[in-house]
């Protein structure tokens, strides 16, 4: 009795720790604190779990708990913020295969018609999803790390093939809703599922997948929590729906801050050939202004006021160091300095201001795109750092354009605009950048590492 109130009481402070770490995550001056009381909420949930409800024995879970920590802490130290998507992708992959297999082996252990029907249901539901979370995240895992081809793998009837996957695999749920004496349907669930998880997301383009993660991460709660039902256990059930509702909530910030609808996403066949820049295809040869890093350093020795726009090409030169440098060499100058972060710029949500902040740039520089847009136009320098999509004014404008629609920032509006990038292809989605072709847009081409160092040299010299 007393063990139970401990253990409901422990879960119940978890399930806070959860949330309120969850609502630190969404600052980035909170976002550490968040982390921390989220995995602090974790690992009293686990601990109460192994001490209060297994029957294993210590020696398996030490193991277990030792080869999770040597996987999670290398992971944290030397995977790069580039392949962070593939990264989050195989640990959502592992967390739906889990719930599964955990649902798979209580319906195991009490097969043979001890089950409810509701209990099977739960079994299934996990099962299924478990199953279509833990192959499709493989896929995406594959995609964004080249082991699979990332250009989306397009087959004639696929949607009539998947309709009838995915009818069977609903089928075996009224299966073993009928007949729970056997495991025949929960084989067959397991197989459908896993062949679904891989055609459901090989006509995705690589550089949708990022999309993808985030709405597998929900798939995985949707399975934890149904697992949770499965063994009557209260904190898998809330964890589970935290992560189910915060990755659909996360999938939706990203699909409106790209203008498209999620079907449009999970249809696929979006986006250039491997999800990396292109070339651009030109009707003809339009000229662009390029200017010097001395230039660079000139126009920004006599700038009051410059907003920095970084992209995916800060992410890939890793050149967000540099970044910090050249804006602590002009604040003294009396140069203001902020950034302007887009919601979908990188390929991950939240890149950005990673990237800065590893970087140890001020949180309250950081401005989100409601907060800037209206400042570009009084605003002196607006440097771009392989940034492209989300600059373009062709969101605005053309109609016909893949990116209509989406909201962008008004770089356009600023006095003078600065590019960084090493060429002229285009970003992810693979559309001309009418912003390069302005008269007031000089280009600095180059790596944004090199460029910036560079300017900071000639800064110094000045
Ligand atoms: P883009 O992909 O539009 O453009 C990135 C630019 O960076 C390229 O034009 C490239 O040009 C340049 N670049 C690449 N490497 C370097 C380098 N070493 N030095 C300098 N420049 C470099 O990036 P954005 O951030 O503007 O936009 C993100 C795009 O990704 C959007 O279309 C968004 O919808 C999409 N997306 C974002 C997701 C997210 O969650 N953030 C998820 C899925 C998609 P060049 O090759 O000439 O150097």
């Amino acid at each position: 009795m007393i063990l139970n109130n401990i253990e409901e009481i422990s879960y119940i402070t978890a399930a806070v720790l959860f949330i309120i770490g969850l609502k630190k995550l969404s600052s980035p001056a909170t976002a550490r604190t968040g982390n921390a009381l989220s995995g602090l909420a974790m690992f009293l949930a686990v601990l109460v779990t192994i001490v209060g409800r297994t029957s294993v024995t210590w020696e398996w879970i030490v193991i277990g708990v030792a080869i999770g920590v040597v996987i999670g802490s290398l992971s944290a130290y030397f995977v790069k913020m580039t392949a962070m998507p593939q990264m989050v992708a195989i640990f959502n992959g592992f967390g739906g295969g889990a719930s599964g297999l955990v649902a798979y082996l209580e319906y195991y252990n009490n097969s043979g018609g001890l089950i409810t029907p509701a209990t099977s249901l739960s079994v299934m539901i996990s099962v299924i999803i478990g199953a279509i979370t833990f192959m499709g995240s493989f896929i995406a895992f594959g995609k964004l790390q080249g082991f699979i081809p990332s250009r989306p793998i397009l087959f004639p009837i696929r949607n009539i093939i998947n309709g009838v996957i995915l009818i069977a695999t609903l089928s075996t749920i009224l299966w073993i809703l009928v007949d729970n004496t056997h495991l025949t349907p929960i084989y067959a669930a397991i197989t459908f599922s896993l062949i679904l998880g891989v055609l459901l997301i090989i006509p995705i383009g690589g550089a949708d997948m990022p999309v993808v993660v985030a709405l597998l991460n929900s798939y995985s709660g949707i399975a934890a929590a149904a697992t949770g039902f499965v063994l009557e256990n209260t904190i898998l059930i809330i964890a589970g729906s935290l992560v189910g509702a915060s990755g659909i909530i996360l999938t939706r910030i990203m699909t409106k801050a790209m203008n498209r609808s999620l079907a449009n996403v999970m249809l696929g066949g979006f986006g250039s050939q491997d999800g990396s820049s292109s070339p651009v295809l030109q009707k003809e040869e339009r000229p662009v202004t390029t200017a010097s890093a001395s230039d660079v350093a000139m126009i920004l020795e006599y700038a009051r006021s410059v907003i920095i726009v970084p992209g995916y090409g800060l992410a890939v030169a890793q050149a967000q160091h540099q970044l910090r440098e050249l804006s602590d060499l002009l604040k003294p100058k009396g140069v203001s300095i902020k950034y302007a972060i887009h919601p979908v710029a990188g390929r991950m949500p939240g890149h950005m201001n990673v990237l800065l902040a590893e970087a140890n740039v001020p949180y309250d520089e950081l401005k989100d795109i409601d907060e800037i847009n209206g400042e570009f136009q009084r605003t002196d320098v607006a440097i771009v750092v392989g940034a492209n999509d989300v600059t373009n004014p062709v969101a605005r404008t053309d109609s016909s354009s893949p990116i209509f629609g989406m909201p962008i920032l008004n770089v356009d509006q600023a006095q003078t605009v600065i590019v960084l990038k090493r060429s002229m292809a285009s970003g992810f989605a693979g559309v001309e950048n009418e912003l390069f072709h302005l008269e007031k847009t000089l280009m600095l081409f180059g790596d944004a590492k090199n460029s910036i160092e560079e300017v900071i040299s000639e800064t110094k010299d000045l």
